[in-house]
């Protein structure tokens, strides 16, 4: 069986962008503007010789109660059920939000493996910015660039690492 990895995270962060990468697919919605990759979205995924299945979601607003963003809420939740392992994608140019710790503490209650990837790190991988997610209480961040290609070897290493 190939392990099933979610790409969780606010909108924006670079959820699409990452899941093209891992897929080497262009199909994921890639939006310069939030949360329209509405849907979840499979891909198949490959590191060398180890094979996984990545899913795209949408974006996610624990908090939110109407709507389209209600929607995204339960397709990432429907995402994470099906998952095997998670990559919480946060974002180092916005920072650490509320936002992000909503999250943290909604995947610390589905007790799965959650890795943090810390996006749009290109040039920044030694950056003090990237202290602050160990706030976060996810382990170590993982500093990527998935527009760049910087840093996936090492979080995929770590992410397929049990599989
Ligand atoms: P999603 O809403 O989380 O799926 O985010 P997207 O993948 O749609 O990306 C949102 C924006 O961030 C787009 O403008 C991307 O080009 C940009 N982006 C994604 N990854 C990176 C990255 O590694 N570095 C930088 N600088 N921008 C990125
Ligand atoms: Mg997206």
């Amino acid at each position: 069986m190939k392990p099933v990895i979610a790409l969780v995270g606010r909108p924006n962060v670079g959820k699409s962008t990452l899941f093209n990468r891992l897929t080497k697919s262009r199909d994921a919605i890639v939006a310069d503007f939030a949360g329209l990759t509405r849907d979840r979205h499979y891909g198949d995924g490959r590191l060398g010789d180890r094979e996984f299945i990545c899913i795209d979601t949408g974006g996610f607003e624990p908090d939110s109660s109407t709507g389209i963003v209600k929607e995204m809420a339960k397709q990432t939740k429907q995402a994470v059920a099906e998952a095997d392992a998670v990559i919480f994608v946060v974002d180092i140019r916005l920072g650490l939000s509320a936002h992000d710790s909503d999250i943290a503490r909604y995947l610390r209650s589905v007790n799965k493996r959650v890795h943090l990837a810390v996006n749009k790190a290109e040039g920044m991988s030694e950056s003090p910015l990237l202290a602050e997610f160990h706030e976060l209480g996810m382990g170590e961040p993982h500093p990527i660039s998935s527009a760049h290609g910087q840093g996936i070897r090492s979080l995929l290493d770590a992410v397929l690492e049990p599989f």
